[in-house]
């Protein structure tokens, strides 16, 4: 049995000051097996994460998109998948890459919401419990999409900060090696429990933004 969280941010996010060396600590420390580490349009965090963890965790290195559609991840990106979403998703399936909507109805934040119709048949997961969706229908109306599409399940902390992570376990009957992971995947064998992000996170998120557009130094840069 391993335990995953398929969705935490590192520095390399403009909205997180989390420095990659700290999230693995966390996530050691969380008991986590497996983390998927995206940025916002970077693939720099989930390099950098899987460096530093070397064989002590395993990180699935990856980017949340911001396409005009909605916010897509796609796992194992080369940093170069841009577009619209069918487009990414084109070039991700034929580059066997991981298709994975992030809180696809969560109003608040630029999600997919209906326009995942016109990439439902590319997706490898969609995301059915995000820590960070304020309102808690938004994660059962993913949910909900899943089940009906036969799409697999994934849960995500979308971590900013390490105190978010070990909001999130997917827990899952397989080994610990990325074969064995996106067979468990394929066949919804997946448990996943989470807890909410509290509200302080959102308002810690806006700071964290508003800081570094007007500092002269930016991590991401
Ligand atoms: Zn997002
Ligand atoms: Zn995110």
């Amino acid at each position: 049995m391993i335990n995953a969280d398929f969705h935490i941010h590192t520095f390399f996010s403009k909205c997180s000051n989390m420095d990659p060396k700290d999230l693995v600590k966390k996530a050691i420390f969380e008991n986590l097996d497996v983390i998927g580490v995206v940025d916002h349009d970077s693939i720099k965090g989930g390099l950098a994460a899987k460096r530093i963890a070397g064989k002590r965790i395993m990180v699935i290195p990856g980017e949340e998109i911001d396409t005009a559609e909605g916010e897509i991840i796609v796992f194992f990106s080369d940093g170069k998948y841009r577009g619209n979403i069918v487009e990414i998703c084109e070039r991700a399936k034929q580059e066997n890459a991981f298709i994975f909507a992030p809180h696809p109805f969560d109003f608040l934040r630029h999600s997919l919401g209906s326009n995942i119709n016109a990439i439902k048949g590319y997706l490898n997961a969609v995301e059915t419990f995000n820590s960070r969706c304020m309102f808690s229908s938004a994660n059962g109306k993913a949910k909900k999409y899943a089940d009906e599409n036969s799409i697999p399940a994934l849960g995500g902390s979308d971590a900013h900060f390490p105190e978010e992570i070990g909001n999130v376990f997917c827990k899952m009957s397989c080994e610990k090696n990325i074969g064995s992971i996106l067979e468990s995947i394929k066949k919804r064998k997946i448990e996943i429990t989470g807890r909410k992000s509290p509200i302080t996170m959102h308002a810690r998120t806006h700071f964290v933004k508003f800081n570094r557009k007007f500092s002269r130094f930016s991590l991401s840069e």
